[in-house]
């Protein structure tokens, strides 16, 4: 029998699982609390009262808020009021700033956006400890806010006390970091810190627009870092840049017992590894992290185009001619982002790339679009190729965008924001979205052989009969350096990323829905007839994808055998850990490692 499985066996005896943190590795700090049965929600005599929550609100400076839905004062308000506030829900900055919202507003028969019941809108790590002491004393459903991106509704629970930590959101340069406990073990390197509540578009201005480095973050702007992270993380450069959590270099982090932690590679390194895709909202709160930073390279472009095809057959031709081109000249460091195949026949491009001049750009997909143009009776070119390139430094400045790109960007319009935000439209369809089906699966690199070609475009043209599929390119590592590689290997996401060229995404939902709101209650009968074809759509990838393997930020609700899925032979390892900083299972979220210990809505322990 291994040390783990003896131990294992040991924990399910009733007197020793009191022991089992010592057993494993404490973690040490305050005793954790014994596992509560089940959590007091504000109708349980359990409940704190005022003046607890009273004592709780000085000890975080007046920061205690209670929390109401941006739509409470709807139903009184007159038909301009009405305007305004839906209005204002269109704008993911707007919906960032309000506690009791969520960039996505639902998913059928999976979760609906719900406001906690008080959130404490933490400005420093004290604040975050105050309000973890406080959940784990009085047995609250603790829940942890960031940029609120998360498509499983992580970041929302009714009858919780929410740690909101937009307001965290300063960031600051170095030239020669080291981690805490690292000095002779780290070579000092470029890096960043990055308060826990910033988003993207934060980082990307200070390191990028004013620094002119490079930080590997995502590609929607108003995403969260630390969220972002805690799966693992893209940007649109993966293949040259790594994910982004292999960039981790340190965090500071409030765990379960109310200690503030830094985690690295020197100090708390089993904690470290989990936070570089072990999931957000599991291992403890977050409030700072500090990322390494590179050469930002001269040139960022995109190649963007639509083609039609006019027939189902010069489709599946037309998929075989772009598969072998993605092989032979795209398969590499140089390019990243995203090729939907719809089910109507049409191939939308929309690429990015690094490291090239336009003109090699140009010179390179040339025979692709010659192949195109060689049969009008087939094709037609919906939306004619751009072929574009900006200065590496103005990628994310919003002045510059808006000057040259103002097509591609919105900005944030409210009186007295930030002249630096902006989204960009490509990401406009999810603002508030509510999600019918949403399911991905890495392709393994294998596929792109020039024998399981065909195999492949099969299953992707048979996909787009049921639903259409976007294939991520900068969501696999495969191409990439053996150096990024590596680094992803140290992170405990599911390493069937490392051999994949590309991470299918299959999802379809509609408008925002605000139940009780009249025109905006979701139509759950299309709902699931959707969610139905979108799984018919990824049966077709199954069938030649052996060990299908999900990205835990990108995913679907209802992923079977989810910590196969998610994490594959490291989930053992991150349960030990979880197991150690987190023992009385404080933090839950749905999905996340150690969850299947509660019940869905994270209130009830089972049995
Ligand atoms: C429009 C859109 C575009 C996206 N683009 C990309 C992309 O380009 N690349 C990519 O890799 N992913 C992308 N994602 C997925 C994204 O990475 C995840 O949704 C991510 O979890 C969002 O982080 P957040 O902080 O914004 O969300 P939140 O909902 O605030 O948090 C996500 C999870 O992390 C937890 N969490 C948040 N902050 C902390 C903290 N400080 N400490 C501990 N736990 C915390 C929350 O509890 C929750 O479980 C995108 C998502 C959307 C909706």
């Amino acid at each position: 029998m291994t040390r783990k499985s003896f131990l294992k066996r040991l924990s399910t005896l009733p007197i020793l699982s009191a022991l089992w943190p010592h057993l494993m590795g404490s973690a040490g700090g305050a005793s954790p609390s014994p596992s509560p049965a089940s959590r007091v929600r504000p109708s349980d005599p359990g409940w704190p009262d005022n003046a607890a929550w009273e004592k709780l609100n000085q000890a975080v400076g007046g920061r205690l808020i209670k929390v109401e839905s941006p739509l409470a004062g709807y139903s009184a308000a007159n038909d301009t009021a009405h305007a305004n506030i839906l209005k204002d829900l269109q704008n993911p900055f707007y919906i960032g700033d309000q506690p009791g919202a969520t960039q996505t507003t639902g998913w059928v028969d999976a979760w609906m956006s719900a406001p906690s019941v008080y959130a404490i809108a933490a400005q420093t790590a004290d604040d975050v400890v105050a309000g973890v002491n406080f959940a784990r004393t009085n047995n609250l459903r603790l829940v942890v806010k960031g940029g609120g991106h998360s498509y499983l509704g992580g970041s929302n629970a009714a009858d919780s006390l929410l740690i909101w930590t937009r307001a965290m959101n300063k960031v600051m340069l170095h030239d020669t970091f080291v981690g805490q406990g690292c000095a002779g073990h780290q070579s000092p390197q470029p890096a960043v810190t990055i308060e826990s509540g910033a988003m993207w578009i934060d980082a990307y201005h200070a390191v990028t627009g004013e620094g002119g480095r490079y930080v590997q973050g995502g590609g929607c702007t108003t995403v969260g870092v630390a969220g972002l992270i805690q799966g693992g993380g893209f940007g649109s450069w993966s293949k040259k840049f790594g994910i982004a959590a292999a960039g981790l270099l340190e965090a500071e982090i409030v765990t379960a017992d109310g200690q503030i932690r830094i985690a690295n590679a020197c100090t708390n390194s089993d904690l470290f590894w989990a936070i570089k895709g072990g999931g957000g909202g599991t291992f403890g709160v977050l409030t700072k992290l500090t990322l390494r930073t590179r050469d930002l390279p001269d040139f960022f472009g995109a190649v963007i185009a639509t083609i039609q095809a006019k027939s189902d057959t010069a489709f599946h031709d037309l998929l075989h001619e772009f598969i072998d081109f993605y092989r032979d000249h795209l398969f590499n460091p140089h390019w990243g982002e995203t090729v939907s195949f719809r089910g109507n026949n049409e191939l939308a491009i929309t690429m990015v790339f690094q490291g090239l001049a336009k003109s090699e750009v140009e010179t390179l997909w040339n025979p692709f679009f010659d192949w195109i143009k060689k049969s009008p009776d087939k094709y037609t070119i919906a939306f004619d190729p751009i072929i574009l390139a900006l200065p590496a430094q103005k990628f994310w400045d919003a002045a510059f965008l808006k000057k040259y790109l103002p097509q591609a960007v919105h900005s944030d319009s409210r009186e007295g924001a930030s002249e630096n935000h902006y989204w960009w439209d490509a990401d406009n369809g999810q603002i508030g979205k509510y999600w019918h089906g949403y399911q991905s699966t890495w392709l393994p690199k294998t596929l792109l052989a020039k024998d399981q070609t065909a195999e492949l475009v099969n299953a992707l043209f048979s996909a787009t009969r049921h639903w259409g599929a976007t294939f991520h390119f900068n969501k696999g590592l495969a191409g990439a350096s053996p150096e990024e590689i590596a680094a992803a290997r140290d992170t405990p996401m599911n390493p069937a990323v490392l051999n994949a060229f590309a991470l299918v995404i299959i999802g379809g939902g509609g408008p925002p829905v605000y139940p009780g709101i009249p025109g905006h209650e979701p139509d759950i009968t299309t709902a699931r007839q959707n969610a139905q074809k979108i799984g018919q759509a990824m049966t077709e990838f199954s069938k030649v994808v052996p060990k299908p393997a999900s990205y835990v930020n990108e995913t679907n609700y209802f992923e079977e055998s989810w910590q196969e899925s998610f994490w594959g032979p490291n989930y053992a390892r991150l349960k030990i850990i979880k197991e150690k900083y987190d023992p009385a299972g404080l933090f839950f979220v749905h999905h996340g490692v150690g969850s299947e210990a509660w019940s869905p809505d994270g209130f009830t322990r089972r049995a």
